[in-house]
């Protein structure tokens, strides 16, 4: 099963990588980050595609997809 891994400290909580995902298994997550900001997470137990959207979409390149 693919799975991406999130820099959660990188992250700017811009949502664009929610709104790509076609599985919809990235959410906010309410616990703030280095910055003070929201930073995304991935759903426990759901599963991703590996089709990458989420990584390509991110303008800071938070997420790698491993396969
Ligand atoms: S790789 Fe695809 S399915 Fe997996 S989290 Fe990213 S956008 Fe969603
Ligand atoms: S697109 Fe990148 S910066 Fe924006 S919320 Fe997603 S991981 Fe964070």
């Amino acid at each position: 099963m693919a799975k991406i891994n999130i820099n959660r400290d990188k992250c700017k909580g811009c949502l664009i990588c929610i709104s790509f995902c076609p599985k919809g298994i990235i959410v906010l997550d309410e616990n703030l980050n280095r910055k003070g900001i929201k930073p995304v997470k991935v759903k426990e137990n759901e599963e991703c595609l590996g089709c990458a959207m989420c990584a390509v979409m991110c303008p800071d390149c938070c997420i790698e997809v491993y396969k």
